[in-house]
């Protein structure tokens, strides 16, 4: 347990930038936390004795002494990531520097009913990858959920095959650490926060391109959901009342009935006038290729998507103003043609002074974003509880790394 001068505001603020940018100089972490030298000096001499931050270089400044370069140890906490999109599960450990160690993936049939023992199943095998020596010290599961939750944890996702399920009861009964929950949207603004484009950012969304339109709002540095709120429902804004495509939700018109990827490829069938349903494998990216190639018919529904999800976008610039919009999901491969339309849409539909400061681009997380994010939310969680907390702290049974520390 911490010394009770130490306060847990210090570790937390400490660990968090560490987790963020990995090496620090105590001058760096002094600046990065806004914390006073004292406090830092303070709480880094007991990270460093427990083994929670170790030395890893040093920088010669030229005048005095070396400067130490300081990060946190990867094995002193572990965090369980699991992204339940619905076509494939993946499951991720990570260490306390956000890595991933061990990964298990498997595909999953589109909403068909997911069986809580392939899930379980999915975390043994991750931590199967671990030492057992080490098992001790994976704290916590992030999970990324598709979907709409209620504020009593059940969920209902089209994708899992799941209406009003028990998951948050359900998920702690099975796993032997806590779980942290959160919508995939929101697990994206994690990622990229943590590990991304928008570490610094305080105002921002992210908006990811699939088989739905997925929203995450990070407002004061925070994403939304962690204030409380629910929403950010953009795949389900209304952006042609008279538009002939149904959403799956049932109405008229949404964001998501003509911007989502299964939707760029119904409408390209549709209009070829080939008739038929298009096949289940066709990928949203041969439409893209295409349009890129010449195909006047491609070309027509990709812009037709991309002009949508700007007039949407538009309405949340008006609204709340964000710096920066990260795109992520099938859209990241159709940059090229999205983002100068998207450019135009928030040109013409938002007003001048908020659309002129928004910086739009895309996401380089690559497939592992909602892992990354899953992870990040379970550490932050973690930070964020004192028990667990202690644990992040609590001496390694591998004091090797102090040892040669305290021989400097
Ligand atoms: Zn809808």
């Amino acid at each position: 347990m911490p010394a009770p001068k130490i306060a847990q505001q210090w570790l937390r603020e400490i660990l968090a930038v560490f987790y963020q940018r990995r090496t620090l100089t105590r001058g760096e972490v002094v600046e990065a936390t806004g914390l006073n030298a004292a406090s830092v000096s303070h709480a880094l001499r007991f990270l460093l004795t427990s083994g929670t931050v170790i030395k890893t270089g040093e920088i010669d400044s030229g005048a005095g002494r070396p400067r130490e370069v300081l990060r946190v140890n990867g094995e002193a906490a572990y965090f369980a990531a699991i992204d339940l999109e619905g076509t494939r599960l993946r499951f991720g450990l990570t260490n306390l520097l956000g890595d991933i160690c061990c990964r298990w993936e498997h595909d999953f049939r589109y909403a068909s009913r997911l069986e809580m023992s392939r899930l379980l199943h999915g975390v043994e095998m991750v931590l199967g990858g671990l030492d057992p020596s080490l098992h001790s010290r994976v704290l916590a599961a992030g999970i990324s959920y598709p979907g709409l939750m209620e504020p009593d944890g059940h969920l209902t996702a089209v994708n899992l095959g799941w209406n009003r399920f028990p998951f948050r009861d359900e998920v702690e009964r099975i796993l032997p650490f806590p779980v942290f929950l959160q919508a995939d949207g929101h697990t994206c603004v994690e990622a990229e926060s943590s590990h991304g484009q928008a570490q610094g950012r305080e105002n921002w969304m992210f908006v990811i391109v699939e088989n739905g339109v997925g929203v995450g709002i990070s407002v004061d540095g925070r994403p939304i959901d962690a204030c409380g709120l629910k929403g950010g429902e953009l795949g389900h804004c209304t952006v042609d009342p008279a538009a002939p495509d149904i959403c799956k939700c049932g109405k008229r018109g949404c964001l998501e009935a003509i911007a989502s990827s299964p939707n760029i490829v119904r409408q390209y069938f549709e209009n070829t006038g080939a008739g038929a349903a298009p096949p289940a494998d066709f990928p949203v990216t041969e439409v893209f290729e295409r349009a890129r190639s010449g195909d006047k018919t491609a070309r027509v529904v990709v812009e037709r998507a991309a002009r949508a999800l700007g007039l949407a976008l538009s309405h949340a610039v008006n609204l709340f103003a964000p710096e920066l919009i990260i795109l992520g999901g099938d859209a990241i491969s159709a940059q090229d043609l999205i983002l100068p339309l998207l450019r135009e849409a928030l040109d013409r539909h938002a007003l001048a002074g908020l659309a002129r400061n928004v910086e739009i681009t895309v996401s380089k997380l690559g497939l592992d974003i909602r892992l990354k994010g899953a992870a990040s939310l379970a550490f932050r969680r973690s930070l964020a509880d004192p028990m667990l907390l202690q644990k992040i702290c609590s001496p390694l049974a591998v004091p090797y790394r102090v040892l040669e520390y305290a021989q400097r």
